[in-house]
C-alpha cells in the first residue's frame, strides 16, 4: 500500500487537512509505514461541526423509518467489504484475523440494533396524570455529537455510538485514534456511499486538539469518549466545564477468580484467550487471576504457564499462522512495549516471581516489530504496582486467596470495575459474585464478559465516568433528550 496522507470527510466531501503536522501510521508487526494521518486544526474541526449542525434540521426531521435506510446501505457495504477491514485492523493494530473478524461482526451487530430505531426510540404517554392532564415521554435528537476513539477496536467501538446517534435523528463528529486511523477511513468510504445527506457523519483526522475542539464548540451537544482512565477524567471535567454531555469509558484490570470446583481443562483454554488474545490489549482482557486455595492456586499456576507454549508470537498476516487460532500479535508501538518492559521489571523488584518471561520474544522476519511474548507473574499480592496499574499487554498476574469472600474483597479493593468472571460449577458461589462484586459486567464460566450488541457495555468505578453506557438501548438515553410534556383540553363552550 502507498504510504498516502489520509483525508477528512466534511460535509460530505474528502478534503485534505491543512498539514498542521502528521504522524506516521505504523503495522505494529513489522515497523512499516502504512500512511500518515494529519493533525487537523480546531478551525478544520469546526467546519466540520458547522457541517453537521446546518444538516441536523432536516436530518432530525426525517422520519425515524427513513433515517436507517442509509443504516442498511451500510451493513450491506460492510458485510461485502468484512474481510478486507478485518484485515485492516490486523494490519495496523496487530491482533489476530480472528479477533479482527470477530470485531467486524459485532461492528455489524451495533447496526442491527440500530436498525430498531423507530420501535427503540418510541416515548411513553400517561392518561390521566392528574384530572384531565396527560403526561407524555418524547424522545427527541438533540444536535451534533462527536466521538473520540481508542486504537484497540478501531472497526467496531466507534458503532457503540455512532449508528445510534444518526438513527436517532442526530448528526456526527468522529476522530478516530491517531495510531489506527485506516480502519475508519476505509469504513468511511463506505458510508459515503450509503445515503447519508452531506454533513450527517463526518470524520475528523486528529489528536487531542480535535478532541478538544470537540468538547469546546457551542454547537455540539455531547461527547463519547473510549480511551485511558487518564483521558477520561481530562474529558469528563472539560465536558463539565463545557456543559456537553458525556460518555468516558477507561481502562481496567479484569479479574477472574478460579473456584476449587472449576472445570479446569475449559478454565486454561479459555485464560488463554482471554489474557492474551489481542495481546492484552481489549479493555475486557482478563489480566488479574485469583485462583482460591492453595491447591488450585498451584494448579493454575503451572497450567497456564504450560498453556502458553502453545501460543505462537508472530506477525498475524504471515500466511503460514494467519488461520492459526493460537497466534498472538504484537503490541501497538515501541512506546507500550517500553511500558510494558518497565511494568515486569517493576514487578520483579516488588518481589513477584516471574513464571515466565515474555522479554525478548522476536519473530523472525519482524525486527521492526513491537513484540512481547506471553508473561505470567505468580506470587502477587494486592497492592503491588503490576496488580494496580493498567499494563494493556500480555502480561498475567496471578493471586492466592485463601476463600470466596478474599477473593471478593481482593476485586472489590481494586480502583477498575470494568469485567470480571468466575469459574465454578456453583450456582451458590456464582449468584453471590453477580451481586456482590463491584464490575459493570460479569462472567460465569467465560472468559471475556463483553455483552452482545443488544445489551449495554460499561464498567464501575475507574473503568467509567459517567452513568450511560454504550450500545444497546441504554445508549438512546445518551443520544435523546426525554421531553416531558404535561397537557390539558378544556372542554368547547363557555367556561364552566
Ligand atoms: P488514549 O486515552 O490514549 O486515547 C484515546 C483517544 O483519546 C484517542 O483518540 C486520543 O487522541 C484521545 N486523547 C488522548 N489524550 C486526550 C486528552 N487529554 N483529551 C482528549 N482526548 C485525548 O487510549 P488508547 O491508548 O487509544 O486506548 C487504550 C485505552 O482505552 C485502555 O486504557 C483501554 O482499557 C481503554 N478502553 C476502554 C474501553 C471500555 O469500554 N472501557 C474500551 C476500549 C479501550
Amino acid at each position: 500500500m502507498s504510504a498516502e496522507i489520509l483525508t477528512n470527510y466534511i460535509n460530505g466531501q474528502w478534503v485534505a487537512a491543512e498539514r498542521a503536522g502528521t504522524l506516521p501510521i505504523e503495522n505494529p508487526s513489522t515497523g512499516a509505514i502504512l500512511g500518515h494521518v494529519p493533525l487537523s486544526t480546531a478551525a478544520e474541526t469546526g467546519r466540520a461541526i458547522e457541517a453537521a449542525a446546518a444538516a441536523f434540521p432536516g436530518w432530525s426531521r426525517t422520519p425515524a423509518s427513513r433515517r436507517v435506510d442509509p443504516l442498511f446501505a451500510l451493513l450491506e457495504l460492510l458485510r461485502r467489504h468484512e474481510e478486507d477491514l478485518a484485515r485492516s485492523i490486523t494490519e495496523e493494530n496487530g491482533k489476530s484475523l480472528g479477533d479482527a473478524r470477530a470485531e467486524m461482526k459485532r461492528a455489524i451487530e451495533n447496526c442491527e440494533v440500530a436498525f430498531g430505531m423507530p420501535v427503540l426510540q418510541q416515548g411513553d404517554k400517561l392518561i390521566g396524570a392528574a384530572d384531565g392532564i396527560d403526561g407524555e415521554v418524547l424522545r427527541l435528537p438533540l444536535g451534533v455529537f462527536g466521538m473520540i476513539a481508542p486504537f484497540n477496536f478501531p472497526g467496531m467501538v466507534p458503532f457503540w455510538f455512532f449508528p445510534y446517534a444518526l438513527a436517532a435523528g442526530n448528526t456526527y463528529v468522529l476522530k478516530p485514534s491517531e495510531q489506527t486511523p485506516l480502519t475508519l477511513q476505509r469504513i468511511t468510504r463506505l458510508l459515503a456511499q450509503a445515503g447519508f445527506p452531506p454533513g450527517v457523519f463526518n470524520l475528523v483526522h486528529g489528536d487531542k486538539t480535535v478532541a478538544d475542539a470537540l468538547m469546546e464548540h457551542p454547537r455540539v451537544q455531547g461527547v463519547s469518549l473510549v480511551g485511558s482512565t487518564r483521558t477520561c477524567r481530562a474529558v469528563a471535567e472539560k465536558c463539565v466545564r463545557h456543559k456537553k454531555r458525556f460518555q468516558a469509558m477507561g481502562g481496567a484490570k479484569n479479574h477472574l477468580v478460579v473456584m476449587p470446583d472449576a472445570r479446569i481443562e475449559e478454565v486454561i483454554r479459555n485464560l488463554l484467550s482471554s489474557c492474551f488474545g489481542c495481546a492484552g490489549q481489549r479493555c475486557m482482557a482478563a489480566s488479574a487471576i485469583v485462583a482460591v486455595g492453595r491447591t488450585t492456586y498451584d494448579e493454575v499456576c503451572r497450567r497456564l504457564v504450560e498453556a502458553c507454549g502453545q501460543l505462537v508470537v508472530a506477525n498475524p498476516l504471515d500466511p503460514a499462522v494467519a488461520e492459526n487460532p493460537m497466534v498472538m500479535g504484537p503490541v501497538i508501538s515501541a512506546r507500550a512495549k517500553r511500558f510494558i518492559h518497565e511494568m515486569i521489571e517493576t514487578g520483579v523488584e516488588e518481589g513477584a516471581r516471574l513464571a515466565l518471561d515474555g522479554r525478548g520474544v522476536q519473530p523472525a522476519g519482524c525486527e521492526g516489530g513491537h513484540f512481547v511474548g506471553p508473561t505470567v507473574f505468580t506470587e502477587v499480592r494486592p497492592g503491588m504496582k503490576i496488580h494496580e496499574t493498567e499494563i494493556f499487554g500480555p502480561v498475567v498476574v496471578i493471586l492466592e486467596a485463601a476463600d470466596f469472600d478474599e477473593a471478593v474483597r481482593i476485586l472489590n479493593g481494586h480502583p477498575y470495575g470494568n469485567g470480571a468472571s468466575i469459574y465454578t460449577q456453583s450456582g451458590y458461589w456464582a449468584r453471590r459474585f453477580k451481586l456482590e462484586v463491584e464490575c459493570g459486567m460479569i462472567g460465569v464460566n467465560v472468559g471475556i464478559p463483553a455483552p452482545v450488541a443488544q445489551l449495554p457495555f460499561g464498567g464501575m468505578k475507574a473503568s467509567q465516568f459517567s452513568m450511560v453506557k454504550a450500545q444497546g438501548r441504554a445508549v438512546i438515553d445518551f443520544f435523546t433528550e426525554r421531553k416531558v410534556i404535561t397537557e390539558r383540553y378544556w372542554p368547547e363552550g363557555p367556561a364552566r
